[in-house]
């Protein structure tokens, strides 16, 4: 038995959702699969955009905007449904969807505050929508299928925007509400990202997790595998819009998956691996355009892992945009121990998360997010000592569980990045990872020149593979 998960551009349009169906379709002929859903693709983007509209009380643009997402709906049922009696069914239901949307944003309008609490509610819109139309088609063409709402399966503590399971609670669920139903052959579709509260406040995982939710629920049910189906093959050694000679990744190791995802591979939600871990479920990553393409195996199963055996050193390369370097600089430091202590309080204080750290006998360099960073955190951090800031900037990754045991790694790194201004440098404590910092305007000179270095003159054959329907030279602009 599988979960199945289809990822927004995966179900983002008509065709992409019957496509999605023929998937399971085959799926259904060895096992009846659970399958979750993203919202369709630019949806949850949107439906952020209605929240802080509605916040700042700009209702007409909130409106306007809930308006498309309704209208967008309708026309995939208008496509994909060709019942009468089915396609008025859940017109009322999308009609449903779509009128407590805009009490949504009255409601928030009124009170004129947008909370985090609010912020989950409009964005588990998307995937409400989303299941509807598709459980709707799959039955139109004649399915055994049942739609469920995870929010009484996905119960959460109350860390909205980043809400975490209460995995008891919620096994058990799986194992009262789903499994009965795949045990008696029916399909069941449900929604990934979003959870509820024991008290029945939704909840969402975090942006991009319905990767999460399908691990979760793989493990809770015990499946067999646990398949993600998104719009490239599988995982690959760079992200194929920086490096069009990005190859697919045939095995990965659990431990090189997810510091790959942490490190910002969007292809999984960083969490994705543990559940997967826990019950030593395979995770395989495929194309739902290509779905002949062989993907990704994410498993630590040595006999998998030995026919792949690769000799060398960098799996992968992995890119985040869009963060800071915060420089502190203190006499202070020199030879006093509890500095690094008040330093990493003050961030934990602010709940911001540090990324890369690297240090010297009076100062200190880390990355974070850019969009933490705030005027009163830099104060704070103003009382340990100077403070500077360089925006902008983007971290890179070389992951690899050869890097272990590898000498010259880092030779081969800096050399091939010789052109490249390299604002920090650090080494992960796993040692499976090298990381570093460069501006953002030259982040695809240098993940492009590494990617040379290790990837290129690798044959076809083995671990690595040129994708189907390859986007060399394509730019593929894409929205959640
Ligand atoms: P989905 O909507 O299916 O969840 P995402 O957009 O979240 O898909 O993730 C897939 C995207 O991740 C790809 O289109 C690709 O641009 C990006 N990506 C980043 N790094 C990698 C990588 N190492 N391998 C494959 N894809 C990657
Ligand atoms: N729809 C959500 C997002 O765009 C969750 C997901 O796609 O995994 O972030
Ligand atoms: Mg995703």
């Amino acid at each position: 038995m599988a979960v199945m998960k289809f990822g927004g551009t995966s179900v983002g349009t008509a065709r992409a959702m019957q496509q999605a169906i023929s998937i399971v379709d085959r799926e259904r002929v060895n096992a009846v699969p659970l399958v979750v859903l993203s919202a369709c693709s630019g949806i949850t983007n949107k439906l952020v955009r209605i929240a802080d509209a509605a916040g700042r009380g700009a209702i007409d643009e909130a409106m306007d905007l809930a308006g498309d997402v309704r209208t967008f709906h309708f026309a995939l049922l208008d496509e994909l449904i060709k019942s009468d009696v089915l396609k008025k069914e859940v017109a009322v239901k999308i009609e449903e969807l779509a009128g407590r949307l805009e009490m949504l944003i009255k409601g928030v309008d009124i009170v004129g505050e947008l909370t985090e609490r609010s912020r989950d509610m409009f964005c588990s819109f998307g995937e409400l929508f989303s299941t509807t139309v598709f459980a709707a088609a799959m039955k139109d063409q004649g399915h055994n299928v049942e739609w469920i709402d995870v929010r009484t399966v996905m119960i959460t503590d109350d860390n909205f925007g980043f809400a975490r399971p209460v995995n008891d609670v919620c096994e058990e669920n799986v194992h009262r509400i789903i499994s009965p139903l795949l045990q008696q052959g029916t399909v069941v579709v449900t929604q990934g990202y979003i959870g509820a509260t024991k008290t029945g406040k939704t909840t969402t995982l975090g942006r991009g997790g319905s990767d999460f939710s399908a691990a979760l629920l793989g493990a809770w049910l015990n499946e067999n595998a646990i398949q993600i189906w998104t719009d490239v093959d599988g995982v690959m050694t760079c992200d194929p819009r920086m490096v069009p000679e990005a190859r697919s990744i045939r095995v990965m190791t659990f431990s090189e998956a997810a510091e790959l995802a942490y490190l910002g591979a969007k292809v999984l939600h960083p969490d994705t691996i543990a559940p997967a871990v826990q019950k030593n479920i395979p995770v395989y990553v495929l194309n739902s355009v290509h779905p002949d393409a062989k993907g990704t195996i994410i498993t630590n199963d040595p006999e998998r892992l030995s026919g792949m055996s690769y000799d060398g050193l960098v799996k992968s390369i992995a890119i985040k945009k869009g963060q800071c370097i915060i420089n502190v600089r203190s006499n202070r430091m020199f030879g006093r121990h509890g500095f690094m202590n008040e330093l990493f309080d003050v961030f934990a204080c602010y709940g911001v998360s540090v990324e890369m750290v690297a240090t010297s006998e009076v100062s200190v360099s880390l990355t974070v997010d850019d969009k933490s960073v705030s005027d009163e955190l830099i104060q704070k951090l103003q009382g340990l000592g100077d403070v500077d800031l360089e925006h902008h900037v983007a971290t890179i990754s070389v992951v690899g569980d050869n890097l272990r045991m590898s000498r010259g790694v880092a030779g081969r790194i800096f050399s091939s990045l010789k052109d490249v201004n390299l604002r920090m440098i650090s080494q992960g404590a796993s040692e499976i990872n090298v990381g570093f910092v460069v501006e953002e305007s030259e982040v695809i000179t240098a993940v492009n020149n590494l990617h040379r270095e290790f990837f290129s003159g690798l044959q076809n054959e083995g671990i690595f593979e040129t994708p189907a329907g390859s986007l060399q030279g394509v730019t593929v602009v894409k929205e959640q």
